[in-house]
């Protein structure tokens, strides 16, 4: 295997792209790392980053590490939404350790610029990354490096601190600049790319980490398909259009509940929760999911009788139905994910963005 000098933490943003750059132009071999899970990440895209930036990069599946995670409870707390950005820094750079020897690798570099971000890049959050994940000395941040102590790769004169930066601060300006002076023509777009920090995800996601007993990765993927609702522990996924009903077939699980009205064009439903689900709780997700089927209905309006195929474990059923928009099972709000996840705060806990 290619032995580099250094792993650097690919996002797809400016500033990991940049971080990138500045380094492999000191003449140094950089293997990029692109982290991803269901929260964040593009796998996808990796090989057009490698064509159009020139980057030699590899995808990082960390999705059950990070789901574990969340399941702990992240200790730094959460951000302004479900993302807990130290704990998912400290779990990137944890798991970038790890790899150093695999790929021959002497330091990891990040692209984090002091005073960015409110909370996960202040001075002294970047240091409890260090400490935490186990990387002081190890870890280099290219873009605001001459406002930090040296690294070891710096003292030991692999990476030349002379030509690392002094970024600080919010603005774009200087990453503009020097992405130009690169020559970088497709700049990424600042911000987005994680759904933890978006209120209209962790609206789908905190009611799988608060009722599912031990959720994975692929529970979060499901809460990401088609409208969500709950009833206690049992979880019903509507999906919303052909997209959503084919995104189904890459997570469906044996013992999962599929529902499909029987005659009429309409969407799929996933129930989710075992053993939780009964008689009636089928009933009512059938009669909520019909509802969703505008043909069924107006069948239904016309005194038609609509029947609703569940298939779980390998067995189908058939169940009469009146399609009703009415139920107990209830969308989950933004609201009230937000005041869970605020009582969970602790003072002293620096948490995310
Ligand atoms: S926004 Fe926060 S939680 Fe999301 S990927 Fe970035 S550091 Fe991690």
């Amino acid at each position: 295997m290619k032995h580099y000098d250094g792993l650097a933490l690919f996002s797809g943003g400016l500033d990991s792209l940049l971080t990138a750059l500045l380094l492999m132009e000191q003449g140094l071999a950089i293997k990029c790392l692109h982290f991803y899970s269901p929260f964040f990440g593009s796998p996808r895209r990796v090989q057009h980053w490698r064509e159009v930036y020139g980057l030699d990069i590899d995808a990082v599946d960390v999705g059950d590490a990070y789901v574990d995670m969340l399941r702990q409870g992240p200790a730094h707390g959460f951000g302004s939404a479900m993302n807990p950005c130290v704990d998912c820094k400290i779990l990137m750079m944890k798991r970038t350790r790890g790899l150093l020897a695999e790929y021959g690798a002497s330091f990891i570099a990040s692209g984090e610029v002091l005073g960015q971000r409110p909370m996960s890049q202040r001075r002294d959050t970047l240091n409890i990354i260090l400490r935490d994940a186990g990387v002081r000395g190890l870890l280099l941040r290219p873009l605001c490096a001459q406002h930090l102590e040296p690294t070891q790769a710096e003292l030991s004169g692999l990476v030349d601190r002379s030509r690392l930066l002094g970024f600080n601060g919010r603005g774009r300006k200087d990453q503009l600049a020097l992405a130009q002076k690169y020559g970088v023509q497709e700049i990424p777009t600042p911000g987005g790319g994680c759904k933890l920090t978006e209120k209209e995800n962790t609206r789908r996601f905190w009611p799988v980490l608060r009722h599912v007993s031990s959720p994975v990765a692929d529970d979060f993927r499901l809460a990401d398909i088609g409208r969500q609702f709950w009833l206690g522990q049992c979880w019903l996924s509507i999906g919303r259009h052909q997209q959503d009903n084919e995104a189904y077939a890459g997570i469906l699980r044996n013992e999962d509940l599929l529902f499909k009205v029987s005659g009429f064009p309409g969407p799929l439903a996933v129930g989710r929760g075992g053993r939780t689900w009964d008689a009636e709780a089928v009933r009512m997700a059938a009669s909520l999911m019909a509802s969703y089927s505008p043909k069924a209905c107006r069948a239904a309006e016309e005194g038609r009788s609509i029947a609703v195929n569940i298939t779980s474990n390998g067995q189908s059923s058939q169940l009469e139905v009146a399609p009703l928009r009415e139920s107990l099972f209830k969308e989950p709000s933004w609201e009230s994910a937000r005041d869970e996840l605020y009582a969970l705060r602790k003072p002293g806990h620096v948490s995310g963005d």
